[in-house]
């Protein structure tokens, strides 16, 4: 899997992170990522392998559930 890199300067504390990034944390919503200064529209902020993915419903006929490429008489 090929990421894109972080814009910018990477964060101090998260390595996948812009330095831009803090983590905060309310009672209502729980933790959360704030820009702590400005940032430009475009800017890659946080980028991480995907840590979980599933097949969508309407796919599960048509594609395998391990690597989700389509299969049967739909594919190749
Ligand atoms: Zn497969």
């Amino acid at each position: 899997m090929i990421l894109p890199p972080v814009t910018g300067q990477q964060n101090s504390y998260y390595v996948s992170a812009n330095s831009a990034v803090k983590i905060e944390e309310s009672k209502d919503m729980g933790r959360f990522a704030v820009a702590g200064k400005d940032v430009k529209i475009g800017d890659t902020l946080i980028v991480e392998p995907a840590f979980v993915a599933v097949l969508l419903a309407e796919h599960a006929a048509t594609h395998c559930f391990h690597c989700f490429r389509r299969y049967g008489i739909y594919g190749k």
